[in-house]
């Protein structure tokens, strides 16, 4: 039976030694409740590190983790304590977190790091393949495994691989100063579905994978190598009912059986009529925005000065990565800065901020926001921000106010809370008043919306929709891929090419025989490929023909001397071996003096285009241009054209990165239909890559077997991935 595993840096277990003895609990974080169901289904296999290094275990207490874990359907990685170095607090946290997060001050490219991350993403491969079988789903998890997908891909290349990114993916401006960021985008190509949590993070990753690998992005899908990969947004939700059942439980406690937190939240509110708590959770982070938080809290205090004494700040920061230089001056800058603000402010009876540094057990949190009149969570960057989410589905009575930063994933959902720039402290410090001054009804407004989004969209619906969509990549690689060329259709043309008395092969030249270049003069043939062309002409019967977009004097400098059949210009002149060169129609150039202006404006505007001038037609290449630019342009330059061009005597053709613009009389469909009504074959082919190309496919008879090279739309019969292939597939019609 096919199963699931979870791949993540940490198993969803606690372990701890005591004593030389195992002590292991389940974590009850948002991924793990998320993935339950997942998990808890039939064989499902959950992978990672255990928490303990290598040195840490003796062999026997190695071996009594791995089965131990196995009781809880998971597997270890087995990391030392220089991978966790290099690798977690390394690379993953000192590079890929603050890069990925804007904070490039602080992003560390060391090369030393890298080489463990790629070690370190190896052995959970290593481990991944080992339990993976054929049929298997994979769902891989955040930045620390970015490169797993590809490395699972290339031992396993039909099973299906999904990947999701718990943090933010940073705009290309950011993410091409990164030095490997080829090889991590490759990673994570490998998976068949990648996840994000908001749109524009999805649309950052598309935009690094158009510009930095130059691929063809069809809006959330990549063909790479030779599959298709879909992207998606997925905002990662959280277990609302855990969070509300608490919340209903909580306020119907008995004075006696509350918490000695509760007691002191308590006393704040007696102590005032007018008191207010406003609270703040999170791990103490540079992306949190603590430092900004306080100083907006405090300029609040300074303007509006009757909230002093009532209003206080509750700021609950949770120890983290505290051996990373950063974390620890983050850490120095909020104690001095709390230690200011209420040296400078407090009274004796009261004390702006209540600061606590410790993380608090789950029915804490409760006391904590389910006593909150504002909470107030101002991240500089979040991917998502789940905290922002459990303050308001705890709130069962719909009142209370979310003041949440922008630059928070959650805020793209979040309409309903006040949205902040955290970096504006007079911003903040106005909403915090409108918070506090907000009228109850209001607030019940906004939070009946929220909770109703919140409860619909839970973390195992998220959990589930991107099983679902997943599960959806496999049909559409079917769809797709199911025209792929295989060895057993390949054969039927070996065969049938055999038996045939004549035989038609149409070959277009560019993107087909060769790759593209950024200059179209430096595509000129190999040695292979006129080898390859000779052996193919040479089959008795069969007329090849090299049927090209290329003016006439480029083909014939190329393959004059072979005696090859050519179709130039789209189909303006024709040679064979017989007649030389004929024209096959007559054209007028005298248009290309109206056009060559407006293409020159173009091309002024466009850094990297450039006209290319044949004797029949003019051509507008883009190539080398910014991908985006260079997609929105030639939509404008069609535009233009298409209200010129309007007596049919021009038409345009949108090329590989190019367009063309020549006279109507002329395409590769005439040519082919041409050729076919002089002669009777018995076998017919034809390969192309680009949308001049769809008029040769046309002509042909269905029986004929037309071929795009890629997977863009078509009406060839039959696609192949790249022109390696095609000259793999050529290969075998000489045999
Ligand atoms: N949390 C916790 N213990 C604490 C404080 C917070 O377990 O003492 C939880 C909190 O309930 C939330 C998570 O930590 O689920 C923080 O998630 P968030 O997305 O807000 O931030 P992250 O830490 O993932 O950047």
């Amino acid at each position: 039976m096919s199963k699931t595993i979870i791949v993540s840096n940490r198993l969803p277990l606690q372990i701890k030694l005591e004593e030389n003895n195992l002590k292991i609990t389940p974590s009850v974080g948002g991924l793990a409740t998320g993935m339950k169901s997942v998990h808890s289904e039939g064989d499902g296999l959950w992978i990672g590190w255990s928490g303990l290094t290598q040195e840490e275990l003796t062999d026997e207490l190695r071996e009594k983790v791995a089965t131990e874990v196995r009781k809880e359907k998971c597997a270890t990685v087995p990391l030392t304590q220089d991978d966790m170095d290099r690798y977690y607090f390394g690379f993953s946290n000192r590079t890929l977190w603050p890069l990925f997060h804007y904070f490039m001050e602080y992003t560390e490219f060391e090369k030393d790091f890298w080489d463990s991350y790629k070690e370190v993403n190896e052995k959970f491969a290593k481990v991944v393949l080992e339990n993976a079988e054929d049929g298997d789903t994979i769902w891989v998890h955040d930045y620390q495994l970015l490169l797993l997908p590809g490395m699972i891909r290339d031992a396993k290349p039909d099973i299906s691989i999904g990947f999701f990114l718990h943090i933010p993916f940073p705009s290309y401006e950011i993410f091409r100063t990164f030095p490997w960021r080829e090889e991590v985008l490759h990673g994570m190509l490998g998976a068949d579905l990648l996840g994000f949590h908001t749109y524009d993070y999805e649309r950052h990753f598309l935009s690094s994978v158009k510009r930095i690998l130059r691929e063809d992005v069809n809006f959330n899908e990549v063909v790479y190598q030779d599959r298709v990969v879909k992207v998606d947004s997925f905002p990662m939700g959280i277990d609302y009912q855990k969070f509300y059942k608490a919340a209903q439980q909580h306020t119907s406690l008995d004075p006696s059986e509350r918490s000695d937190l509760q007691k002191r939240i308590d006393d704040h509110f007696e102590a005032d009529e007018n008191a207010k708590l406003i609270l703040s959770i999170d791990r103490m982070d540079y992306t949190k925005g603590i430092p900004n938080r306080i100083r907006a809290f405090e300029y609040f205090l300074n303007k509006y000065p009757e909230y002093k004494n009532k209003v206080r700040l509750v700021m609950l920061a949770v120890p983290s990565r505290s051996n990373v230089p950063q974390y620890q001056l983050l850490k120095k800058e909020t104690d001095e800065l709390v230690g200011r603000v209420n040296g400078e402010l407090a009274t004796v009876s009261w004390t702006p901020i209540w600061y606590f540094y410790r993380s608090l057990p789950f029915d804490n949190l409760i006391d904590l926001y389910t006593s909150a009149d504002v909470a107030l969570i101002t991240p500089v960057r979040d991917g998502m921000n789940l905290v922002a989410k459990e303050y308001i589905a705890t709130r069962v009575n719909k009142d209370g106010v979310l003041i949440l930063s922008e630059m928070a994933g959650a805020a793209q959902e979040m309409n309903e809370a006040l949205l902040i720039n955290p970096n504006n402290f007079e911003a903040t410090a106005d909403a915090l008043k409108r918070a506090l001054e907000m009228p109850v009804k209001e607030q019940k407004k906004r939070n009946t919306m929220l909770q109703k989004r919140l409860q619909r969209y839970s973390v195992d619906k998220w959990a589930a929709e991107f099983f679902r969509s997943l599960e959806a990549t496999k049909n559409l690689d079917q769809v797709v891929m199911g025209r792929k060329i295989n060895t057993e259709i390949e054969n039927k043309m070996v065969e049938e090419l055999k038996a045939a008395n004549r035989s038609l092969m149409m070959l277009d030249y560019d993107g087909t025989l060769t790759g593209f270049k950024d200059n179209p003069e430096d595509a000129a043939p190999d040695e292979a490929l006129i080898e390859l062309l000779q052996k193919l002409n040479a089959i008795p019967g069969n007329d090849m023909v090299i049927i090209s977009g290329r003016d006439r004097e480029t083909l014939e400098k190329w393959f004059g001397k072979y005696e090859f059949n050519m179709i130039t210009d789209h189909g303006v002149w024709m040679h064979t071996a017989e007649k030389g060169w004929q024209s096959l129609e007559r054209i007028r150039t005298n248009w290309m003096e109206n056009i060559r202006p407006i293409l020159e404006t173009f091309t002024d505007r466009t850094p990297g285009s450039f006209i290319e001038e044949k004797r029949y037609s003019l051509a507008w290449h883009y190539r080398k241009t910014d991908p985006e630019l260079g997609v929105k342009r030639v939509m404008e330059l069609d535009t233009v054209l298409t209200s010129l061009i309007s007596n049919n005597e021009l038409s345009v053709l949108k090329g590989n990165m190019v367009t063309e613009i020549k006279s109507s009389n002329v395409n590769k469909g005439r040519a082919v239909s041409r050729m076919l009504s002089e002669t009777r074959y018995d076998f017919m082919f034809a390969i192309g890559d680009d949308w001049t190309d769809e008029y040769m496919f046309e002509e042909m008879p269905s029986k004929a077997y037309t071929v795009k090279v890629g997977y863009q739309k078509t009406k060839a019969r039959f696609h192949v991935h790249s022109n390696k292939q095609v000259r793999a597939l050529l290969e075998k019609f000489t045999k």
